[in-house]
């Protein structure tokens, strides 16, 4: 049996301890869902592709918008709740349905930063990418780690959010072999692509063949 049958049947039998909720609503649904049916019809889903230099492609589920934004911010605080299963299936989604579905080798979550998992103690696009791997069949690798802590991106303008992720990222010694291979790198939240392009370019140089993004949401960046 392939793991992402048996990861089904986990989530079957574990929806019976800790039962699956909407990260929107709180609402009980399906061990399998993702959002309740009134949640998910009032997403909304983007229809044009990303444009984040350094990748080969890149891609968003939805808008970040009041419908979804609660969602986020609370999975930010906590990492009870369906947010990550969801938003992993929401890329997914996303990520099938743009010109590099199954060119993939492997899933790169974006680190977290030493502050943020001192108090959360846990790194959300790692989480999300935990869950990406059964839904999308390639294994996840924490390749990239943070070489720098840098600002708080949501308070910067668009050129400071750029400079800020500079040198951000390094390229785990234990974990490099990236050489040749095809590396989709994910993030919940994309605002100007910045985090997501230096991540690529880092990647590139330390050897992959091609990087895609992914994000489960878009936010309309004001500056
Ligand atoms: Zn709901």
């Amino acid at each position: 049996m392939d793991r992402a049958k048996l990861h089904r049947i986990y989530r079957y039998w574990i929806d019976w301890l800790y039962p699956n909720i909407c990260p929107c609503c709180g609402g009980y649904i399906d061990y399998d869902a993702d959002f309740c049916v009134d949640c998910k019809s009032r997403l909304n889903v983007c229809k044009d592709t990303l444009a984040v230099a350094h990748t080969d492609g890149a891609a968003a589920y939805c808008i970040y918008d009041d419908n979804i934004k609660g969602a986020v911010l609370a999975f930010k605080k906590n990492r009870n709740g369906n947010s990550y299963y969801a938003f992993a299936c929401g890329i997914a989604e996303a990520v099938r349905k743009s010109s590099f579905a199954g060119d993939i080798d492997m899933i790169v979550p974006i680190p977290a930063s030493k502050k943020n998992m001192k108090e959360r103690g846990y790194n959300q696009s790692e989480l999300i990418a935990q869950e990406l791997r059964f839904l999308l069949g390639v294994p996840y690798g924490n390749v990239l780690v943070k070489a720098k802590e840098t600002k708080v991106q949501k308070r910067l303008g668009m050129n400071e959010r750029a400079e800020n992720v500079i040198g951000a990222f390094a390229v785990n010694e234990k974990n490099c072999d990236i050489a040749g291979k095809r590396l989709l790198v994910i993030d919940d939240v994309c605002t100007t692509g910045s985090t997501l392009a230096e991540a690529a370019k880092v990647l590139k140089e330390n050897g992959a063949a091609k990087v895609y993004a992914a994000a489960f949401a878009k936010t309309p960046f004001k500056s």
